[in-house]
Parts: C-alpha cells; sequence; structure tokens
C-alpha cells in the first residue's frame, strides 16, 4: 500500500486535532519529561487493544490551524514537543508543524507505527512501534486491513536510516519475542541499543500484572524496558 492512498489530506495550513495537553511522556527514553502533546486525527490501523480509539477517524476532533496549534504549545513551559495520533505520518501537513515548531524552538518527537514515510522533517526523535500479529483486532474484516498495513519492512527501514530513533515493541506475552526477534532481523541495520520493549496495557493493573514478565524478557535479550508512565501515574485517564 502506498503512502498517497494512506495519507489525509488537510487544507494547507490546517490538520485535524483532536486534543493538545500538557502531561509527563510516559514512554521511551524520554520517559519523565514533561511535554506537550498534539495528538493528530486519523489512522489506518485499528489495533486490537488501540487506547486512543477516539482518534482513529480523521473526521474526530476539530480543524486547527499551524499557527494556532504552535501558539497553543508555547502556553506550557516545556522544551519537549510530542506529535502523536492516530498516526501522524500519514498528514498531509505534517512537515509544516514540524518546521514551525522547530522554529519555536523545540525538541520533537513524532510517535508513529511506522506505516508511511516522509523525509527530510526536522524532528529530534522518531520513536517507532511497529504493530506485531498481537495487534491484530478480532473481527474479520478489520483484521484483513490491518494485516494489509502494520508492516511496511521498506518504510521501517527508511525511518531508522534517515532519523534519530527508538523502536517500542508492544509485548501482550512471552510469545511475542520470536516475532519481534524476526522482525528486528527483516528490518536489518536495527541499533539493538534503541529497541525497547512495552508491556500492553491499558490501565493500571494490568501494566503492574504485565510488567514483571517484560522486565524478564528485557533482561534475558538486553533490549530496555519502555514504561508507560501516563498509565501508571493516571491509569490512562484522556489528556495525560
Ligand atoms: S497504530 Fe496506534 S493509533 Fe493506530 S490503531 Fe494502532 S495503537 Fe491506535
Amino acid at each position: 500500500m502506498n503512502i498517497e492512498y494512506r495519507m489525509t489530506n488537510n487544507e494547507v495550513g490546517t490538520m485535524r486535532i483532536t486534543e493538545i495537553f500538557y502531561s509527563l511522556q510516559g514512554e521511551g527514553f524520554l520517559a519523565g519529561a514533561p511535554s506537550v502533546f498534539i495528538r493528530l486525527a486519523g489512522c489506518p490501523l485499528r489495533c486490537r487493544w488501540c487506547d486512543t480509539k477516539y482518534a482513529l477517524e480523521k473526521t474526530a476532533g476539530r480543524q486547527y490551524g499551524i499557527n494556532q496549534i504552535v501558539q497553543a504549545v508555547q502556553k506550557w513551559p516545556s522544551k519537549y514537543a510530542v506529535i502523536t495520533g492516530g498516526e501522524p505520518m500519514i498528514n498531509s501537513e505534517l512537515t509544516q508543524l514540524v518546521k514551525e515548531l522547530k522554529a519555536s524552538g523545540k525538541h520533537i518527537t513524532i510517535e508513529t507505527a511506522g506505516i508511511a514515510f516522509i523525509p527530510d522533517m526536522s524532528c529530534d526523535l522518531m520513536s517507532i512501534s511497529p504493530k506485531l500479529s498481537n495487534s491484530t483486532p478480532s473481527d474479520p474484516k478489520l483484521a484483513a486491513a490491518h494485516e494489509d498495513s502494520r508492516l511496511d519492512l521498506a518504510v521501517l527501514r527508511e525511518l531508522i536510516d534517515n532519523y534519530e530513533y527508538q523502536l517500542k515493541f508492544v509485548v501482550d506475552s512471552e510469545a511475542d519475542l520470536p516475532e519481534i526477534q524476526q522482525t528486528i532481523e527483516e528490518i536489518g541495520n536495527v541499533d539493538l541499543a534503541k529497541v525497547m520493549l512495552m508491556p500492553q496495557a491499558a490501565t493500571r493493573d494490568e501494566l503492574l500484572a504485565k510488567s514483571p514478565m517484560v522486565a524478564e524478557l528485557c533482561k534475558k535479550t538486553g533490549f530496555a524496558f519502555c514504561q508507560r508512565l501516563q498509565v501508571l501515574l493516571w491509569n490512562n485517564e484522556r489528556g495525560t
């Protein structure tokens, strides 16, 4: 599937945003950093355990001018801006947003499933979470479309070759490990120090239950453990 098929076309200079909020980065190597989150609307995937289902439709949220987004981000003292979704990399105006946020002095992370590539963006970190078979929804129609789009090795290679990155794999059970290792091998050229394993958990109880298993996998493989501070602290309440 090519990027044009997936691209969410916005009016030039505008984007659909479901929320802009100030919190702590909960995941990845920057976990704990106070950050402003800009959640874009639209994602072609339908992961079984998606915790932002309200952001999946490209008509979700409301239209913002890019200037309005940049102004909204300035309300808070953080140096860190996180562009998330939904799937930011399908948005036709993403390059412009990144450019203007960068000009305002922000450190920019883009959180993506790694299903589309956009070149030459001045973002500081591409936080990539490739989707494994554990993300496939049970509805057969949704499952077929999901399987068709969830993993694009060529796109993942382009992302890691062209951007500073981290790779976060969502672990539902120990049985996911061979698929993670095979995916890393098939991508090729992955810096293993940038790979993280993250428990699949939408609630604090699930996170506490699955974290010891993921911690053991990290000790066994040498991959880093990926915290989900937003779930631990706020039980994944919206806007955190
Ligand atoms: S890729 Fe992310 S936003 Fe899209 S369905 Fe999966 S978890 Fe949700």
